[in-house]
C-alpha cells in the first residue's frame, strides 16, 4: 500500500482493497520533487502524521526517500509484492509520477482505487460531456450525484521491511504551535468542530477575527480524514458548509481537466495587464510577503500566515486582491508564496483561489471587483480583534480607526509603515488596464 495524500486506515478504499490480497506493507516515498516546495510548516504537519501513522501500524510504516519511479520496484523486489495498491492522484505532478511508476513496475501492476475527493475529478460534467467551468451548476450536478458511504478500517496484516527514520520536524517559527497531526487527531478536531461551532458557520465564517471556520483544510490535504466523512455528518442545515467542500472538489475536477492551469492563466487574455518590474516589484513584494504594506487588514494576514503557516479564506481573497490589484503583481507570484507557507498548500485550491480573485480563473470573479482593503477589514474585523492579535504595532488603537491608522487623530502609530501604496489610485489605474485589454480583444 503506497501512501500518499491518504494518511488514514479508515474510509480508505485502497487500503482495503490491498488488504483484500493478504498481508500489506505500508510504504510512503519522501520524493524530493514534493519535499522541496514544502515550507517547513506543512513539512513538519506531514512529518507528524506519518508518526501517527505508523503508531497506527505499530510501527511497521516503511519510510524510503528518493525517486517513486526507482523505490517502488526496489520494495516490490524485497518483499515479492506483485501489485502496489494506492489512490488515485488527479494533481499534474501525481498523474505523470503515477505513470512513471507503472513503467518502472513492468509485470507488476499500479492499481489505483479511490481518490482524496467525494467525487472523482472527472466524473461530473454536463450534458454534452464537457467539464462545468463555473461553479454553481457544477455544485448541483455534484450534489445530485451523490457519494459513497464511508468505509470502514479494513483488517490488515502489516507486513515489516527496513526503513528510514522519520525525519525530525524543521526548525518552526518561533511560538508556533502546529496542531495535533493524525487520523485520531483529524476526528477530534471535526467532531469538536461539530458540536461547538458548525452550526454558526453560515452566519460567521467571513470573520477572520472568531474561530468560526473548521480548520479541517490540513487533515484533508494530508487525507487524515476524507470529505465522504465530514459529508456524510452534515445535515440539511449545514448546506454551507457542504458547498465550501465543493469548492475543493470543482477545483480539482478544473485542475484535472486542465493540468497546465496550476501554473499558467486560466483565461491567458490578462497575462497582457501592466505589471510591477524590477526593482519596484520586488520592494512590493517583500512588503506584502513580511505584512508591512500599511494596510492593516493585509499585514495581519499575511504576519498570520508567517506565525501559523494558515490564513483565513476571507483574509486570502483580500491580501490576493491587493497583491493583483494595487500591487500590480502577478498572482502566480503570490501563489508561489502561499504554496510554501500554507500549511494546507493544495495546487487545485491555490492556483485556482488565486486565479479566481485575479479574475484569470473559471468562475471569473468579474473584473471590476477590486477589494478595497479598508472597508473589506471594517466589515469582517469590526472590533480589529484580528489585526491586534497579529499586529502588535496597532493594539491599542480603537476599532474607529485600527483599519486606517493614518487617520488617527493622535497621529499615525509610530514603528508602522504608511500605505505604500493608494488604494484609490490603484484600483483607477487597475480598471483602465483591464477596460484597454477587454477593448484590444473585442477589436
Ligand atoms: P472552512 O471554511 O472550514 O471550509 C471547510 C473546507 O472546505 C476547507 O477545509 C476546504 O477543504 C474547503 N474549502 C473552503 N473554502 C474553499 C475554497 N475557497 N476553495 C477550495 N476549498 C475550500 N485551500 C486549501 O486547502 N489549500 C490551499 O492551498 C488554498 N489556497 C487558497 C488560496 C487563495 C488565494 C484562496 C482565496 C483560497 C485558498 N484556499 C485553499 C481555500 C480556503 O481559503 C481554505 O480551504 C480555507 O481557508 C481552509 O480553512 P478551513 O479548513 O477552516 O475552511
Amino acid at each position: 500500500m503506497w501512501f500518499r495524500r491518504d494518511l488514514r486506515l479508515s474510509d480508505n478504499p485502497a487500503l482495503s482493497r490491498a488488504a483484500e490480497d493478504g498481508q500489506v506493507l505500508g510504504l510512503f516515498v519522501l520524493d524530493p520533487a514534493l519535499l522541496r516546495p514544502s515550507g517547513a510548516v506543512r513539512l513538519a504537519a506531514l512529518y507528524r502524521t506519518l508518526r501517527a501513522l505508523d503508531d497506527q501500524l505499530g510501527g511497521a510504516l516503511v519510510i524510503r526517500s528518493g525517486q517513486p519511479s526507482q523505490v517502488l520496484p526496489e520494495v516490490c523486489d524485497e518483499i515479492g509484492a506483485e501489485t502496489v495498491h494506492c489512490a488515485h492522484d488527479y494533481g499534474p505532478y501525481g498523474a505523470e509520477r503515477d505513470a512513471a511508476v507503472a513503467q518502472a513496475l513492468g509485470e507488476r501492476s499500479l492499481e489505483h482505487t479511490g481518490s482524496a475527493y467525494a467525487v472523482e475529478p472527472g466524473v461530473i460534467t454536463k450534458a454534452d460531456r464537457t467539464p462545468y467551468q463555473v461553479y454553481s451548476p457544477f455544485y448541483r450536478a455534484w450534489r445530485d450525484h451523490g457519494w459513497a458511504e464511508p468505509h470502514p478500517a479494513p483488517t490488515v496484516q502489516w507486513l515489516s521491511a527496513p526503513s528510514e527514520q522519520i525525519p525530525p520536524d524543521p526548525a518552526l517559527p518561533a511560538g508556533l504551535a502546529v496542531p495535533d497531526f493524525g487520523e485520531a487527531a483529524a476526528h477530534r478536531a471535526w467532531q469538536r468542530y461539530r458540536r461547538t461551532a458548525l452550526s454558526g458557520y453560515g452566519a460567521e465564517r467571513n470573520r477572520p477575527d472568531l474561530n468560526s471556520t473548521s480548520r479541517m483544510s490540513p487533515h484533508l490535504k494530508w487525507g487524515t480524514i476524507h470529505p465522504r466523512t465530514l459529508l456524510a455528518e452534515l445535515g440539511a442545515r449545514d448546506e454551507t458548509y457542504r458547498k465550501e467542500l465543493a469548492w475543493r472538489e470543482f477545483y480539482a475536477d478544473v485542475l484535472h481537466h486542465r493540468p497546465d492551469s496550476a501554473r499558467a492563466y486560466y483565461h491567458p487574455q490578462l497575462e497582457r495587464l501592466q505589471y510591477a518590474q524590477g526593482s519596484l516589484a520586488t520592494e512590493r513584494f517583500e512588503a506584502w510577503a513580511k505584512g508591512e504594506t500599511g494596510y492593516p487588514i493585509i499585514d495581519a494576514g499575511m504576519r498570520q500566515l508567517l506565525a501559523e503557516g494558515w490564513m483565513h479564506n476571507r483574509v486570502r481573497m483580500i491580501v490576493a486582491s491587493f497583491l493583483v490589484k494595487d500591487l500590480h503583481l502577478e498572482w502566480t507570484v503570490g501563489a508561489r508564496h502561499f504554496m510554501q507557507h500554507l500549511i494546507d498548500g493544495d495546487l487545485a485550491s491555490n492556483s485556482h483561489g488565486w486565479q479566481w480573485v485575479a479574475g484569470t480563473g473559471t468562475d471569473a470573479a468579474p473584473y471590476f471587483r477590486i477589494f478595497n482593503p479598508t472597508l473589506q477589514g471594517k466589515k469582517f474585523d469590526p472590533e480589529g480583534d484580528y489585526v491586534r492579535r497579529f499586529v502588535p504595532e496597532l493594539s491599542h488603537l480603537p476599532a474607529k480607526v485600527i483599519h486606517e491608522p493614518w487617520a488617527d487623530p493622535n497621529g499615525a502609530p509610530a514603528g508602522y509603515p504608511a500605505p505604500i501604496v493608494d488604494h484609490a489610485a490603484e484600483r483607477d489605474a487597475t480598471m483602465a488596464d483591464y477596460t484597454s485589454l477587454r477593448e484590444q480583444a473585442r477589436g
